[in-house]
């Protein structure tokens, strides 16, 4: 087992800020070979906690982790109840909160949707979560956000959740998952790109504050996407800790704004037109690079470094395997131009450059025929 957590503290502690002079502790952060059962189970007595447990797992992370879980916390005593978690959605998680109510605590076994399902039960239920990654597709694995559809909607909206106070990640279990997650997972981290520089819009414009330790985090985050990728996606810990520095990020300002810009919003509208097969991060990657080309052009504050441009994205996409159109997608052009159009209702509170400079029908369409994603 490694413990990574000094590693992730160090990151945002090396960097100064106005908004945090004692930097807060981030969740344990743990690496395990194959022995993820007995890890967790050391972090359930270091943190006190006995049992019962609420195990959350879907059918495929039950049968790849969450079993194995299950059967040896319980063959050392620790009561388990578990839940199969079928969408990432409000009933799941009031079912799971009522499970929580009476254990103390929740560990979530899976991707996305187990993991979002289980931070918002622990922000309803008061009780702790850790977050036992199954698979690396985007940052939610160790950030304070839930992204969950609400009122029967089929898409889902993001809201302020309970982030773990432990992550264990399974080494083998991760390297052997799907390239096309890692390669979405990939594509969350350089959604930062515009991410910040929307952020630092909000400063300039409207006086928030950006705190330069979880722009620092991100900023190491979007350098281990790059890594990763020309690395030859081969070193999952690169892409975890990457993950990991994003939701730190999240974590130390109480909200998505570090890891989530104009790119996350167009997505998000994406989402609603029901219509995409591609996944989260595969969305904002290409969202990243259509909103960097808008950037370049009336952002002065624009990244100086090359390998920031748009085309330099969009080549990391390519040489990751990861989608570079839309159309890959399922998506039209006239599908694209909509969701851009409709971006800035997600969070019309937030300033991003989509807010600030609202683009025609035209001028989304020639940024599209210009980068060559739709
Ligand atoms: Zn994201
Ligand atoms: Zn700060």
């Amino acid at each position: 087992m490694r413990d990574i957590t000094t590693e992730i503290e160090g990151r945002l502690s090396g960097v100064g800020c106005s908004c945090h002079p004692v930097m807060p502790r981030t969740a344990r952060a743990l690496v395990t070979e194959g022995d993820a059962p007995q890890v967790l189970l050391e972090v359930l007595k270091e943190l006190g906690l006995s049992g019962p447990v609420a195990l959350a797992y879907d059918e495929v992370t039950y049968s790849v982790l969450a079993s194995s879980i299950e059967g040896f916390l319980r063959s050392r005593g620790i009561e388990v109840v578990g839940f199969s978690v079928s969408r990432a959605d409000e009933g799941n998680a009031l079912r799971l909160k009522e499970l929580m109510g009476r254990a103390s605590v929740g560990v979530a076994v899976g991707g996305g949707t187990v993991i979002d399902v289980c931070k918002l039960a622990a922000h309803w239920s008061g009780k702790p979560f850790i977050s036992v990654p199954t698979t690396l597709s985007h940052d939610g694995i160790a950030s304070p956000v839930a992204s969950v559809a609400f009122r029967g909607r089929s898409h889902r909206a993001s809201v302020p959740a309970t982030g773990p106070v432990a992550v264990v990640a399974d080494a083998g279990v991760l390297s052997s998952s799907p390239r096309r997650l890692k390669a979405a997972g990939a594509g969350d981290l350089l959604a930062k790109l515009t991410a910040l520089k929307d952020w630092e819009l909000g400063e300039l414009h409207a006086g928030e504050i950006v705190c330069r330790r979880a722009y620092a985090a991100e900023l190491e985050a979007i350098e281990c996407a790059i890594d990763f990728v020309y690395g030859g996606m081969r070193d999952a810990l690169v892409l975890l800790r990457g993950l990991l520095l994003s939701g730190a990020a999240m974590a130390l300002v109480g909200s998505s704004r570090p890891a989530s810009g104009s790119e996350h919003m167009i997505s998000h509208q994406i989402d609603a037109l029901g219509k995409s097969k591609g996944l989260h991060g595969e969305q904002v990657a290409l969202a990243t690079v259509l909103m960097s080309r808008y950037h370049q052009s009336h952002n002065g504050g624009w990244w100086r470094d090359p390998r920031f441009s748009w085309g330099s994205v969009l080549e990391l996409l390519s040489v990751a395997g990861a989608p570079t159109s839309f159309l890959e997608l399922g998506l039209t052009r006239e599908d694209v131009v909509e969701a851009v159009l409709r971006a800035p209702e997600v969070r019309p509170e937030r300033t991003t450059l989509l807010h600030l400079k609202r683009p025609g029908r035209e001028t989304v369409s020639e940024l599209l025929e210009e980068t060559g994603i739709c």
